[in-house]
């Protein structure tokens, strides 16, 4: 984050590097830098996640009524500690303790400074459980000495990485407060006193060096504004909120599109048409999210969709997030669309230049009707004629950027979203700018409910005899191992392991695609699979999303405790696409109570919605929030699940400087432009 304009210019105090603070050497600056803090703007901008509130000091009498949470305590050392060595060499470091209510002893094992620290007479805050084996004992508490007049007070609980500690970094960040000497506030000050937001200054130390829970909220309040503000300004910027005119009308819908499927639309397909083309048909250009889940038939609506930009003489672009996605919806709409007389095209990164060059020309000429293509389509080479209509699939792997990017390349076409991840409709809202929403509710008739159980490791034997038997009826099997020890190469060791064990069983049925190999490579592995030439195919890496193949009818998921709950459902949801009984199979010897109950709860249910609320309320809104959106800039302080009277009281801030100054180009508004378009810089790199 960057506070001011001129961070990062030499000579700003804010710039300067960690290792200027007094104990920061080359060493712990290493450490810092995981935590990607290199200056002291870095440090400031460190918040905490939780804080401790030790002033609320309980009297050692009363300490056993305490059992289990930390409790503060206030006295004065009795005696002068004792330290003696136990097995191993290790110390014990004893202290007798008082207040006004009675004694107690503190003990610290190796911690030989303690021992000098604890002088006789002084008075300090101990903070810690209370000892359940040991009446009227603490067991290495934190330790702060009070100096007459200090009161224990609120402690900032900093994310920390192995090696470094809370006393550390608050040492540092207060350092790096008194360096910090020039602090622009991007917030002008009228805007500061209508929303009673705190000053930079204040609200910085508010946050590291609270001395009351009203100055942490206080200055939470300001920061989290801030940043609320900033994102929707960003989306503001940059999505196009304002209703555009429709530059491409189209007429009534004709049934040729929906002769060409297999199978009758389910009543939400239906009404997602009816809604779109009421939109395409309508006075505004259509911006619109279609959400449905895993299965929905998303892929269908779009179809109609793009039919009826085409019929009317316009050219569509499809975008989704990975090549194998776009080479399964150009493989889909292909034979549809040509049927109808509309050529169709493939823009993706591995093309040859030479292909590239030609899809280029026919797009430019109107030649090509249709393209689907990755971020390939965003390249300012490609132009289209008359671009009426941009879809993107996945919508959350894309950034808000990414979408206007392509929106760009035509005059205010429609846009439609695809996603799977039901999210709350604030929240929705929130991410996705004004976008009116579709939902499919319903799944296809005649899917069976993918039936789920949760196996151990020792179940091996008899899970492949199971896939024997899968294969043997027609159908296919995914394996997904995902990583297991942050380290790719001994992951991947791991899944080659069991992809040569079912190779010895199945041969050449069973193949695997892993994160080193070349998309090409991966790709031809894919393409194999779709085509039922493999049967069994084991992925390193998460399966892609979106992928589409009705025949199989097995997903395993080895180290199921590694995946989190919208991460299961995504990847359950490549099966059970047929109308066979389609089965999927958590392995994991994890014993965690947790782990097991969410397992078992997944086992239990294939409700979309469900499953998103119960991750939402395990995972916390931060976290879960993260996942779903990866084209977003991460919040550093902010949570726009919980912080919703913040969230609208920034949003009517945000409006209101958009409609008085709609590129934030007034002087006033430089320092906050600088900051949104620091936030959402990092945004373009998603793909690299
Ligand atoms: P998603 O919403 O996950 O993108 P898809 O569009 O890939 O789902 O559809 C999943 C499968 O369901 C595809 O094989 C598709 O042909 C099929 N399908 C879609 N709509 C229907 C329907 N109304 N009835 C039967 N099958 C359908
Ligand atoms: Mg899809």
């Amino acid at each position: 984050m960057n506070w001011v304009d001129d961070a990062g210019k030499e000579g700003s105090s804010l710039s300067i590097p960690v290792t200027a603070l007094p104990g920061v050497g080359k060493t712990r600056a290493a450490l810092l830098d995981k935590l990607k803090i290199r200056s002291v703007e870095d440090l400031l901008g460190l918040y905490p996640h939780r804080y401790e509130d030790r002033s609320v000091i309980i009297p050692i009498n009363e300490m056993t009524m305490h059992m289990g949470e930390n409790v503060s305590i206030v006295a004065a050392v009795m005696e002068p500690p004792k330290m003696r060595r136990i097995y191993g060499g290790r110390t014990v470091t004893t202290a007798l303790v008082g207040d006004k209510s009675g004694m107690m002893t503190v003990t610290f094992f190796n911690n030989p400074y303690v021992k000098d620290k604890l002088q006789e007479g002084k008075i300090f805050n101990f903070y810690g459980k209370p000892d359940p084996k040991m009446l009227l004992n603490m067991i290495s508490p934190q330790v702060e000495e009070l100096k007459p007049g200090m009161e224990p007070g609120i402690y900032p609980i900093y994310p920390l990485t192995a090696g470094l500690n809370q006393p550390q970094l608050r040492r540092w960040v207060k350092a790096a407060f008194e360096k910090a000497e020039e602090m622009r506030d991007p917030l002008p000050e009228k805007l500061r006193e209508k929303y009673q937001l705190a000053g930079l200054r204040e609200a910085l130390e508010a946050v590291h060096f609270p001395k009351t829970t009203r100055d942490v909220v206080f200055g939470r309040r300001r920061l989290i504004f801030e940043e609320l503000l900033y994102f929707q300004l960003g989306l503001g910027l940059y999505s196009g909120r304002e209703k555009d005119r429709n530059h491409f009308p189209v007429g009534a819908q004709g049934q040729d599109f929906l002769r060409l499927q297999p199978f009758k639309p389910t009543e939400s397909q239906v009404r997602a048409v009816a809604e779109i083309l009421a939109d395409m048909q309508g006075d505004f250009a259509m911006n619109r999210l279609l959400q449905g889940d895993v299965g929905s038939g998303k892929t269908y609506v779009a179809g109609e969709a793009a039919f009826a930009a085409l019929s009317a003489g316009y050219q569509v672009a499809i975008m989704a997030p990975t090549e194998i996605l776009a080479r399964q919806h150009a493989e889909y709409f292909r034979p549809l669309f040509e049927k109808l007389g509309y050529s169709t095209g493939l823009l993706v990164g591995s093309m040859t230049q030479k292909e590239k060059k030609e899809a280029y020309a026919a797009l430019e000429c109107g030649e090509i009707r249709l393209v689907v293509g990755t971020h390939a389509l965003l390249q300012e080479k490609v132009q289209f004629k008359e671009l009426a209509l941009v879809i993107a699939d996945e919508q959350h792997r894309f950034g808000v950027r990414q979408r206007a990017m392509l929106a760009a390349k035509g005059k205010k076409p429609h846009v439609l979203v695809m996603s799977a991840t039901p999210i709350p409709r604030t929240m929705a809202l929130m991410v996705w700018g004004d976008l009116d929403l579709s939902v499919l509710n319903t799944l296809p008739a005649g899917r069976k409910e993918i039936k789920t159980y949760l196996v151990g490791n020792d179940y091996q034997p008899r899970l492949e005899s199971f896939m024997q038997r899968q294969i043997e009826e027609g159908g296919q099997v995914y394996i997904v191992c995902p990583l297991v020890e942050e380290n790719e190469e001994t992951d991947l060791k791991s899944a080659e392991a069991l992809f040569k064990e079912l190779q010895e069983k199945f041969g050449s049925a069973a193949d695997m695609i892993h994160g080193k190999m070349k998309p090409a490579m991966k790709d031809a592995a894919m393409a194999r699979f779709v085509a039922g030439e493999t049967k069994i195919l084991i992925s390193t890496t998460v399966i892609e999303v979106g992928i589409n193949v009705p025949a199989a009818t097995l997903m395993v998921l080895m180290n199921a405790e590694r995946f989190g709950l919208s991460q299961l459902h995504q990847l359950r949801g490549r099966v059970g696409r047929g109308d066979k009984q389609s089965y999927c199979v958590l392995v994991s010897d994890h014993k965690g109570e947790k782990t097991r109950e969410r397992l078992e709860f997944f086992c239990s249910t294939t409700d979309g919605f469900a499953i998103s609320e119960k991750d939402l309320e395990l995972r916390g809104p931060g976290d879960f929030f993260g996942n779903m959106q990866h084209g977003l800039p991460k919040m550093q302080i902010a949570d726009v699940a919980t912080d919703m009277e913040l969230l609208t009281l920034s949003n009517r801030c945000a409006k209101r400087l958009l409609q008085f100054d709609p590129a934030l180009e007034a002087d006033y508004n430089q320092g906050i432009l600088q900051k949104v378009q620091a936030l959402f810089e990092s945004e373009d790199t998603i793909f690299n």
